[in-house]
């Protein structure tokens, strides 16, 4: 998608180690006119399928899966992540490290929002190991729920999360593919 790729290029900021900060328009501060433009490209992408739910992980996920869920017409569920050892029982919960920080944490979504009449479509702003989206994949898989995919905002596609979660079967729809990036070159996307 042109208009977020060329955000990207104008106000991303490289950081070592891989990393690539958007704080100016996707996670912090919130570029809802951008947000506008992503939902409908995913609306255009996954017509047919159906979708009532989206489901996005807190907490960057958030804001452009509401955005999406007004061109779905459905509800947002969001995983939280927990840090509780003892997880009451009324939930579907997976295991997601994360990549930014360095850590491993679970994540939960109560039974009541995610059942086996559902049919989902995961948002989500960065696809890079895989983690976050594998931890989503088995929530929705373990709720017996239909999955759609996966809308990505950016994939960073030098890293190994994309081909992961395709050779899954699962449909990965990324608005920016990121095939190359560093402090020295700046970004290269995927044609
Ligand atoms: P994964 O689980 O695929 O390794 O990473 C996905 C999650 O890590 C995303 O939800 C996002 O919050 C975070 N993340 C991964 N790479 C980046 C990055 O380069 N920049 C930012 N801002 N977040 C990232």
């Amino acid at each position: 998608m042109k208009l977020l790729e060329d955000y990207i290029r104008k106000y991303g900021v490289i950081r070592e180690g891989g990393v690539l900060k958007v704080d100016s328009f996707l996670n912090h501060q919130m570029d809802i006119k951008l947000f506008r433009e992503m939902g409908r490209e995913w609306k255009r992408l996954f017509d047919g399928e159906d979708i009532n739910k989206i489901l996005t992980i807190e907490a960057s996920g958030i804001g452009m899966a509401c955005i999406a869920a007004e061109e779905f017409g459905c509800p947002v569920v969001f995983a939280k992540k927990s840090r509780t050892k003892n997880i009451a029982g009324d939930v579907w919960t997976a295991k997601v490290e994360s990549f930014t920080h360095g850590r491993t944490y679970d994540v939960i979504v109560s039974k009541d929002f995610l059942t086996e009449k559902d049919r989902v479509l995961i948002i989500d702003d960065f696809l890079a190991m895989g983690s976050a989206l594998n931890g989503l994949i088995r929530i929705i898989k373990d709720s017996g729920a239909y999955l759609a995919g996966a809308g990505i905002a950016i994939e960073k596609a030098f890293q190994p999360g994309g081909k992961l979660i395709r050779d899954m079967g699962v449909r990965v729809e990324s608005l920016a593919r990121i095939a190359d990036m560093s402090v020295e070159n700046g970004i290269t996307f995927m044609d």
